[in-house]
């Protein structure tokens, strides 16, 4: 009888896991039975197709400090840049001719986006393109996010980052609040937006019991998409000594989250990719079903460094897009243009 699949069968039945059993998964030294019965939950649902969400960063101001970022306000060696409407539809425009139906827009938190400056670029966006439009610009008033739904944005990605209250402070400045965090969570579900949530692996001070508690979050929030990846240092960051985090520890809740529920969309993260040649490829054998190329303008990415070693995962032109397209295939899979929502 084996042990690994038992737990995945009781898990995925009644979406309920002691914590016991999920130290059994995370501390397995063999995972592949793990992976693979996520992999096989992923293409029951979603068959052998990755949909693909155009990353356009748009600002590296930020007024946040949280240690582990290299956007951090504290950072003094980095350039701050952020793009113009113009500037932001020009890209828009250049994903859309590759087909690309989604596009998410990314950045610092920076009230140079006001809520009425935003609502221009989403009115038009979506005025001359079809394009569901995801934001991750940070925490917004409750009135700007509706504002900002009612443009027409659709979706929203905002990291919990650790759902434990002691281990949060430990990783952000006391300006920050965990309470604020967790309920714009929830916020952004009321409101109807298509709600990601996720955290990093192997943040400094975080332990196995941290994890656990983000897979219980998981379960009660119901996220549409989960955005996780291996913490990684920046070397202008207060955390610049410590190790990244682990790939295997990554595969290994993506996998549980997938199993968590067998529709969400699930990233495999440019982070994962930066510490593994084939990290990405690894992510969507272990249950992911996202890829989110950077399709944004050069300036910016040469200076949005959330950490050191980042990949370039550039898609300017569609040779790009046909090689991503074979590193697909290469591993049985291929790129879907349809929109993906939940
Ligand atoms: N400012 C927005 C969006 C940009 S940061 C926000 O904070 O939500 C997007 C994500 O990058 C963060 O949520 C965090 O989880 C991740 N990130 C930041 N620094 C990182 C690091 N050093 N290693 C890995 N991921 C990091
Ligand atoms: Fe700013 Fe986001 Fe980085 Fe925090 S994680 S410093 S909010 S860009």
């Amino acid at each position: 009888m084996n042990k690994t699949i038992n737990i995945c069968d009781k898990f995925y039945e009644t979406k309920n896991i002691s914590f016991e059993d999920f130290k059994f998964l995370m501390e397995l030294e063999n995972y592949e039975d793990l992976n693979k019965y996520a992999r096989e939950l992923t293409l029951k649902n979603f068959g052998n197709k990755i949909y693909i969400r155009g990353l356009i960063e748009i600002s590296t101001f930020c007024k946040n400090n949280c240690y582990y970022c290299g956007l951090r306000n504290g950072n003094k060696n980095m350039k701050r840049v952020r793009l113009s409407k113009e500037k932001i539809l020009r890209r828009v425009e250049n994903v859309y001719s590759f087909g690309i139906k989604t596009i998410v827009l990314q950045g610092g938190e920076d009230d140079f986006y006001t809520l009425d400056y935003f609502g221009e670029i989403l009115r038009d966006i979506k005025s001359k393109y079809d394009v569901a439009v995801t934001l991750s610009v940070g925490e917004r008033s409750y009135e700007d996010l509706e504002g900002l739904k009612k443009l027409g944005a659709n979706r929203f990605l905002l990291r919990h980052e650790t759902y434990d209250r002691e281990h949060y402070k430990k990783l952000h400045p006391s300006k920050m609040s965990f309470e604020t965090r967790i309920n714009k969570l929830f916020e952004l579900k009321k409101l109807g937006y298509q709600t990601g949530c996720g955290m990093m692996i192997g943040s400094p001070h975080q332990n196995l019991v941290n994890i656990y508690k983000d897979l219980l979050l998981i379960l009660k929030l119901k996220p549409h998409m989960v955005g996780l990846g291996p913490f990684i240092p920046h070397k202008d960051t207060p955390f610049r000594d410590y190790p990244h985090g682990k790939v295997s520890d990554v595969l290994k809740i993506l996998s549980i989250v997938r199993i968590a529920d067998e529709k969400i969309l699930l990233p495999a993260t440019t982070a994962l990719g930066s510490i593994d040649d084939f990290g990405r490829e690894r992510g969507i054998l272990a249950g992911c079903n996202v890829l989110m190329p950077n399709v944004g303008d050069v300036k910016l990415r040469q200076n949005y460094k959330l950490y050191d070693n980042k990949i370039g995962t550039e898609m300017e032109n569609k040779d790009h897009f046909l090689n991503l397209n074979d590193k697909l295939k290469r591993i049985g899979y291929e790129i879907s243009l349809d929109r993906g929502d939940y």
